[in-house]
C-alpha cells in the first residue's frame, strides 16, 4: 500500500531516521531532509524504556541498541538535601530491557540502517514549504515548521521551570538517580561511554530559549543548588560545558495528517523531559505510522494513524507535566511523599513498575 510510494520526511532527528527506516522497510522511497549541515549527532543521554526498544527490535536494530546502549537495573529515587536513597525500583526484569543510550550513538544507528536501505539523507536543506512527495511526514521537532503548515500559530507557555543537561567523566551503577530538592530536581545515569549525564531543573521565573544548544555558564547551575549534599555538589562541580533549555508546555497538535502529510514524534506532541518518553513516543509514531500505511494505505491509514496515537501520547504528557510537582515536593509534604515512597519500596516493591505498565508495556509494532 506504501510500497512504491515517494515519501519526503523532513528532519532527522530520532523520529524522522525511525519514520524513514520503517517506511523503507515497507518498500516506499525515502528521502530525508535536514537543515543541519551534518546530522546533529549533539545531544546528551536518552532514556530508551521498553516500549521505545520493541520498535527499536521491529526496526532491526536490538543488537545495536545492546552493543551501545546500557542497561537500566534500577531507577533510584534520592533525597537531594542529605544524598540518602528514598527507596529503590527494580528495572532489571523488564524486557526488552530499558536502558541509557548517548543520542549521537541512537542517531547514528538509525542513519546508518537508513542508508543501508537506500534512504536518501539531504543536509543542509531546510524546508519551509511541503516537498513534492506522496506522503510528507513533518518530524522537523518542537519549532515544527510543518505542524504551523497544518495547524497555524500556536504560543508555548512558558513552565517556569529550565534545565542544563551535561556529561562528566564519571564512574556510577547501572541506576537513573532523581535527586529531589525543593522546586528542584537533577537526574543523572551512566552512559556505556564512561559518562554520567545530568539534567538538572530549576522552577524560576526568568525563563530562557527553548532550544538544545545554548551554553551556559557552570556557575549558573551551580548556584541553583546551594544546598545540594555534598555528593551532588561534587558532581556539579565537574560540570563544564552546560546547556540550558527552557521548558515550554505546548498544545498537543490538533491536526496531525491531511490527505498527504503526517506528523511525528515533538513536531505533534512536544512533551517535558520529566517521564523521559520525547524520544520513545517518536519511536513509537513511526512504528504505528508505518503499519497503518501498509494496511490502509494513504487515505484510510493516516487518519488511523492520528486516532490510534492522540490519546497515549496526551497520556503520557499530562504523567511528565505531573512529575515535576511530586519531585520537587517542600516541607512537611516533602516529608510525607518521602516516607510514603520509603514504605511503598518495602511493602510493595514492584508496585512503581506496576504502575508504569500502561507505559512500559505499550507495544507500537503490534
Ligand atoms: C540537537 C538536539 C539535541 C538534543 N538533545 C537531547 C538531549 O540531550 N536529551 C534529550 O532528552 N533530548 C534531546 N533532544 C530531543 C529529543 O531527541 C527529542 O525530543 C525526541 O527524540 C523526539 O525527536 P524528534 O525527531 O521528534 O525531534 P528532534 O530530535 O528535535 O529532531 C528534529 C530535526 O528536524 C530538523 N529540522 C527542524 N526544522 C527543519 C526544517 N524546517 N527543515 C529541515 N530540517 C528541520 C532539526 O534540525 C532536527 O534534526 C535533542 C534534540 C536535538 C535536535
Amino acid at each position: 500500500m506504501i510500497a512504491r510510494s515517494q515519501v519526503a520526511v523532513i528532519g532527522s532527528g530520532i523520529g524522522g531516521l525511525a519514520t524513514a527506516l520503517a517506511l523503507a522497510m515497507q518498500g516506499a522511497s525515502v528521502r530525508v531532509f535536514e537543515q543541519a549541515p551534518r546530522i546533529a549527532e549533539v545531544g546528551a543521554g536518552l532514556q530508551i524504556t521498553p516500549n521505545g526498544a520493541r520498535v527499536l527490535d521491529w526496526l532491526g536494530l536490538g543488537d545495536a541498541l545492546d552493543a551501545k546502549g546500557l542497561r537500566a537495573e534500577a531507577v533510584v529515587p534520592m533525597d537531594g538535601l542529605t544524598g540518602r536513597a528514598v527507596t529503590r525500583f527494580d528495572l532489571s526484569r523488564q524486557s526488552p530491557p530499558y536502558r541509557f543510550v548517548a543520542r549521537p550513538d541512537l542517531i547514528d544507528m538509525l542513519a546508518t540502517a537508513c542508508r543501508h536501505r537506500g534512504v536518501e539523507i539531504v543536509l543542509d536543506h531546510r524546508a519551509e514549504a511541503l516537498p513534492e512527495a506522496d506522503l510528507v511526514v513533518g518530524a522537523d521537532g518542537i519549532r515544527s515548521v510543518t505542524r504551523g503548515l497544518l495547524n497555524g500559530d500556536a504560543t508555548p507557555q512558558f513552565t517556569g521551570q529550565v534545565a542544563w543537561r551535561a556529561t562528566i567523566a564519571s564512574a556510577a551503577p547501572p541506576e537513573a538517580r532523581i535527586w529531589m530538592l525543593p522546586r528542584r530536581h537533577i537526574v543523572t545515569y551512566p552512559l556505556s561511554s564512561g559518562l554520567l549525564n545530568i539534567v538538572a531543573v530549576q522552577e524560576r521565573s526568568a525563563w530562557a530559549d527553548e532550544g538544545w544548544h545554548h551554553a551556559d555558564d557552570p556557575a549558573h547551575l551551580r548556584d541553583a543548588f546551594p544546598d545540594a549534599c555534598g555528593a551532588l555538589q561534587k558532581l556539579l562541580m565537574q560540570v563544564e560545558h552546560p546547556h540550558l533549555w527552557g521548558l515550554f508546555q505546548h498544545p498537543v497538535a490538533p491536526v496531525w495528517v491531511t490527505d498527504r502529510v503526517a506528523l511525528v514524534g515533538d513536531a505533534a506532541h512536544p512533551t517535558l523531559p520529566f517521564l523521559a518518553q520525547g524520544a520513545n513516543l517518536a519511536l513509537e509514531d513511526a512504528a504505528v505510522l508505518a503499519r497503518q500505511l501498509a494496511l490502509h494505505g494513504l487515505a484510510d491509514g493516516l487518519p488511523r494513524y492520528q486516532a490510534a496515537r492522540r490519546a497515549r501520547v496526551t497520556r503520557a504528557i499530562a504523567a511528565a507535566s505531573a512529575n515535576a510537582a511530586n519531585y520537587h515536593l517542600g516541607g512537611p509534604r516533602r516529608v510525607a511523599a518521602h516516607l510514603g515512597l520509603r514504605a511503598l519500596g518495602r511493602i510493595a516493591p514492584d508496585a512503581f513498575i506496576g504502575r508504569m505498565n500502561w507505559l512500559y508495556g505499550f507495544d507500537a509494532t503490534a
